[in-house]
């Protein structure tokens, strides 16, 4: 059975198919310089673009003044209403991310690899999501009668993301399957727990009930429930996999929020927290629920690393900006992370512990990888391991 091409193999054919289009790039700066694309006459420069394989649009601010042939077979012809907008019908998720690549390509710093973009309501598909397509998106900026225009090239991978999309899902199924057992394991044993404390309460109450002894054992049913809920949380979290709702946030707000979660954890396990959070940041594009939960998750195991350590259990949080990202590091003086573990410690379900899931980090790596960022772990000056991340300001 031939092997499906994977999302890299789909990229890399885009890259290839792109590079042949440098041949009527070249035409186009040459034919632009007096007469205009539209009415030129070199036959074979015209051949190129209408038989190219890539969807080709002419913008002259921000509206499409020229498509070739296969760009009109996902938008459509031009009309007479006169030259739309680039922006109809793109997703409002992305709409901010394809003017950002516009006005930086008209500033001459477009970036080279180019961005997925989705549009809606391109026709074929009705309804929901399935009327939705990813275009990959390249630019480049060119003159046309004297004015600065932007050339874009547009292909197709909706088709390579839904594979992307059901392999990951199915990868995770996969190796949720494995884990079943430890996940049982964990449920198992607080459930064991409650029917204890159960039992306990009834013999309480048939002795007349002691308040005291009664709100005790309240209290370790909860608990126990909770580390149910979590787990469940957790494995759910995993299975499904979450697009952000990226907003304008200031990035120390689900920092701020996650240590509140976790101070009474920090404080009665002998954590120190040490905060040096730059003052004044611009606003960073994020998911305020999602980075708390990876900012939590990182200071859990930072606490989990230091867990056997008798003194000096530091945890150290910092922001700072870095060119148009926000740098985010937790870092602490545990054992660190060995050049080998490295590696690993980002697989689904990689553990070094007794009675953990080991989906923390993969989770916290996705999140991360989602808001267009790179999760990394380090060697931190404090002498333990070092985790940042770095995520877009909403310029
Ligand atoms: P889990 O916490 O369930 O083991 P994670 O994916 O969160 O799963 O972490 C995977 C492994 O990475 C941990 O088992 C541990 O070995 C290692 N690790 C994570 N954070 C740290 C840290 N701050 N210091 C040392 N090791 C760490």
């Amino acid at each position: 059975m031939s092997k499906k091409p994977s999302y890299t193999d789909l990229m890399n054919r885009i890259e290839e198919l792109e590079s042949r289009d440098a041949e009527w790039r070249g035409h186009v700066r040459a034919e632009w310089g007096d007469d205009g694309l539209l009415k030129t006459s070199d036959r074979s420069f015209r051949d190129l673009v209408e038989n190219s394989l890539t969807g080709i649009s002419i913008l002259l601010e921000e509206k499409v003044v020229y498509r070739n042939p296969e760009q009109e077979r996902i938008f459509g012809p031009l009309t007479d209403d006169g030259p739309p907008s680039i922006y109809e019908r793109v997703h409002p998720n992305d709409l901010e991310k394809l003017h950002g690549l516009i006005q930086a390509t008209i500033s001459g710093h477009a970036r080279q690899e180019g961005i997925v973009i989705r549009f809606i309501n391109l026709g074929g598909k009705t309804e929901g999501e399935n009327a939705m397509r990813w275009l990959h998106c390249r630019t480049n900026l060119i003159e046309l009668q004297g004015r600065k225009a932007v050339l874009i090239n547009m292909m197709d991978v909706t088709k390579a993301r839904e594979a992307e999309r059901l392999l990951n899902i199915r990868d995770r199924m996969i190796s949720l399957g494995h884990v079943t057992t430890g996940i049982a394991h964990e449920i198992r044993n607080p459930l064991s727990g409650i029917n204890i404390y159960l039992d306990t309460a009834e013999q309480i109450l048939q002795r007349g009930g002691d308040p005291e002894k009664m709100k005790e054992i309240l209290g370790k049913i909860q608990a126990a429930s909770s580390k149910i809920e979590a787990v469940i949380r957790r494995v759910m979290d995993f299975s499904k996999p979450s697009e952000p709702r990226l907003e304008s946030i200031d990035i120390h707000q689900p920092i701020e929020e996650a240590l509140g979660l976790c101070a009474v954890m920090l404080r009665k396990t002998g954590v120190e927290i040490i905060t040096d959070l730059a003052p004044g940041l611009p606003p960073c594009k994020a998911d305020v629920q999602l980075i708390e939960q990876v900012v939590l998750n990182l200071i859990t195991n930072a606490a989990e690393a230091m867990k056997g350590m008798e003194t000096n259990k530091k945890i150290k949080i910092c922001t700072l900006q870095k060119g148009l990202r926000i740098v985010v590091s937790v870092a602490d003086t545990g054992p660190g992370v060995s050049p080998d573990l490295a590696q690993k410690i980002f697989d689904p379900f990689f553990t070094t512990k007794k009675s953990s899931t080991g989906i923390g980090l993969s989770l916290c790596q996705r999140i991360i990888h989602d808001h267009g960022g790179i999760l990394k772990v380090s060697h931190s000056p404090l002498g333990g391991a070092e985790f940042s991340f770095a995520i877009p300001v909403n310029s």
